[in-house]
């Protein structure tokens, strides 16, 4: 399989084919974001992207999931996209579900019907870095994309029946703006309803502009406790028909999860039993986080 450079996805496909379809993110410009620094945004040749699929169809047979990588393979045009799924599903017709990382402005770019060609295609799952519901938090750390384009982008997934995971990174406001991140946040999530949604927890990375705005005083990080109290405050703020919740990244000092609406008072009160009593023996320790 042809990869090029370090090669990301979520968690949850931990046990997918990865095929990598672009490299690096188009955007490339949060100032938290570290993962495709390295990397010029190009798109892989259609060659190259065939004869991976050849590949994996030899190599992975029976496996049901795959990821599209890297950052945003919805930046591709639909036409693009519908061939090599066409291809997919030619020479891996065991494929069950295809799934792909997105932004709001990526998403928002495609009409309701190119949307509902790539489901008919066998896209079935995107994962969505709203990353805040304030727009003064995405607009501090160049997210590029705003609270309204991610509503947008939510209702259209619903209407073409694509699943939407939904990740917002904790701490992302600093001290400063952490009440209405969080807040604005859990509003947020209620009003996009997805069927996952994850907080994961914001790691300072050396090079990025926000670790510096850190290093200078510009921006003042949460302390672990903090960040155990933003998602108290966003969860507290979440109305949800039925979500798959996960707080439980390597990134996260508390590993949580649960279905929403049912455990969200399971969730709150093992929330508040840490928050009361401070025990630090019950977070995950600062060199057993990960990104
Ligand atoms: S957070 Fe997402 S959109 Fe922003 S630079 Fe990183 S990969 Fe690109």
């Amino acid at each position: 399989m042809d990869f090029v450079g370090d090669i990301y996805r979520p968690p949850s496909e931990a046990q997918s084919i990865l095929l990598q379809i672009t490299v690096g993110c188009s955007h490339n410009a949060c100032t938290f974001c570290s993962m495709y620094k390295a990397k010029r945004f190009s798109v892989k040749s259609q060659e190259t992207v065939f004869r991976d699929i050849d590949e994996a169809a030899r190599l992975y047979q029976g496996i049901p999931r795959l990821f599209l990588c890297d950052g945003d393979a919805m930046v591709l045009s639909t036409e693009k996209l519908i061939t090599i799924l066409v291809r997919i599903r030619e020479r891996m017709p065991w494929i069950r579900r295809i799934s792909a990382y997105a932004d709001s402005v990526s998403i928002c770019r495609k009409s309701l019907e190119e949307l509902k060609a790539l489901k008919e295609h066998g896209l079935s799952l995107l994962y969505h870095g709203v990353e805040s519901g304030s727009d003064t938090v995405l607009t501090s750390v160049n997210k590029g994309s705003s609270v309204a384009d991610a509503i947008q982008a939510a209702s259209l997934l619903r209407e073409a029946h694509i699943s939407h995971s939904v990740m917002f990174l904790l701490g992302l406001g600093g001290v400063k703006y952490s009440p209405e991140h969080a807040m604005n946040s859990g509003q947020l999530l209620s009003r996009i309803n997805p069927t996952f949604a994850s907080a994961l927890t914001l790691t300072l990375v050396p090079g990025t502009p926000l670790y510096q705005n850190a290093q200078n005083g510009q921006f003042e990080p949460l302390e672990a406790f903090a960040l155990v109290k933003e998602l108290r405050t966003l969860l507290e703020h979440t109305q949800v028909t039925q979500c798959q919740f996960a707080a439980n990244h390597a990134s996260n000092y508390l590993p949580i999860k649960g279905r929403l609406p049912e455990d969200l008072p399971k969730m709150l009160a093992t929330l508040d039993e840490i928050l009361a009593t401070r025990d630090n023996r019950k977070l995950v320790p600062e060199w057993m986080r990960g990104l």
